[in-house]
């Protein structure tokens, strides 16, 4: 059986908006590579850290940058991976117009997909305001997944929806039944909504409305309480999204980030809150990178609850994390971390991701 990075990145920088990361990035931005490479060599304190990435989505393309990944593996001895790529739509986010759009950035995929077959596998960035209804969404994912490679659908609500926005519905619907997987970015991060917020003064899943500026105000749309109302009974008077699609496979990306109530309601939608849903997972990607965070917030759970660690999917979040450190390095000290608990890689790798990815159309290696 294969082993899976279940979340890595490809797009480069002319798929980012002039705004997607804020004015330092794009000051960085404009910086030739070996200005960048100069600057890596200083501190990572400060935000010149988003150099370290900026080294990567400055390649030529996206196939550059997966023979990068590739080449880091092979030397680092990590063994045969093959790679879960998240395309995403930042078209969107009222950042701006990148030089190279959604649909270029799919096209590139596909083709990447068709000259190595068994190295990547796509999941297909899904955002509500791309399509006028559901079933025109619902179209773009049957046209996609699995004809063009695609075996999975990425959602990013922190670019602005909410994801029991009724546009999503007919996909969820779908996803369900032919148990299509469906990965959620679930972090407060640097990547989010940067247009008006008043659009969304009287939404009913407003629940932080104090939150006036974009950085804070992303919360609500990730807000993992939001899938349940046995998560949240007093302020949900709507159903959440597993209320209503109770066998969703879905994945809550990078444990919840550093938010100790996501990470605590993540595990509990796991173990089974809403009904017995049992096709929920959650991936380690970024803070795998945080040694202190894994040893106290995800190594203790993973020890006293062995239903999570049939759940818990290997992923990096490459090339993001290089601003925290060398993916090589970064991975054998997650790794070393885990041997030393006695965890068993093989399920979290291997069996896990498996798992996860397989679906009535699609069947992972
Ligand atoms: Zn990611």
């Amino acid at each position: 059986m294969a082993n899976y990075n279940i979340h890595i990145h490809i797009f480069n920088e002319p798929c980012y908006p002039p705004n997607m990361m804020g004015w330092m990035v794009g000051l960085l931005r404009s910086f030739p590579l070996w200005a960048l490479q100069g600057l890596t060599q200083l501190s990572k304190s400060t935000p010149l850290r988003y150099a370290y990435f900026l080294e990567y989505a400055l390649k030529r393309s996206q196939y550059d940058i997966l023979q990068d990944l590739r080449r880091l593996y092979q030397e680092a001895g990590l063994g045969d991976f093959r790679f879960v790529v998240l395309t995403l739509d930042m078209d969107y986010n009222g950042a701006g117009k990148a030089q190279v759009d959604y649909l270029t950035q799919l096209r590139q995929v596909i083709e990447l997909k068709a000259q190595h077959p068994d190295l990547i596998y796509p999941l297909l960035c899904i955002h509500p305001d791309r399509f006028q209804n559901a079933s025109k969404l619902l179209a773009f994912a049957q046209n996609h997944i699995p004809q063009k490679g695609f075996v999975g659908i990425k959602l990013y609500p922190a670019m602005g929806f909410f994801p029991d926005d009724p546009r999503l519905f007919e996909l969820y619907e779908w996803c369900e039944a032919a148990q299509i997987p469906i990965l959620m970015h679930t972090i407060k991060g640097s990547v989010y909504y940067r247009g008006d917020l008043s659009k969304f003064a009287n939404h009913p899943r407003v629940i932080y409305p104090l939150y006036k500026n974009n950085k804070e105000f992303q919360r609500n749309f990730t807000e993992v309480g939001q899938f349940s109302k046995a998560l949240f009974p007093d302020n949900r008077k709507n159903p959440g999204v597993f209320d209503l699609f109770p066998q969703l496979k879905f994945c809550f990306a990078h444990f919840g980030g550093t938010d100790f109530t996501w990470n605590q309601d993540i595990v509990t939608l796991i173990n089974g809150v809403n009904g017995g849903n049992n096709n929920i997972y959650t991936d380690i990607s970024y803070v795998h990178s945080d040694a202190k965070f894994v040893a106290s917030k995800v190594l203790p759970p993973l020890k006293t609850n062995p239903l999570l660690s049939t759940k818990l999917l290997f992923g990096t979040d490459f090339y993001m994390t290089e601003q925290e450190g060398r993916e090589p390095k970064v991975l054998h000290q997650f790794f070393k971390q885990l041997r030393e608990n006695q965890l068993q890689l093989t399920a979290i790798t291997e069996t896990n991701c498996q798992r996860f990815l397989n679906s009535k159309v699609f069947s992972a290696p």
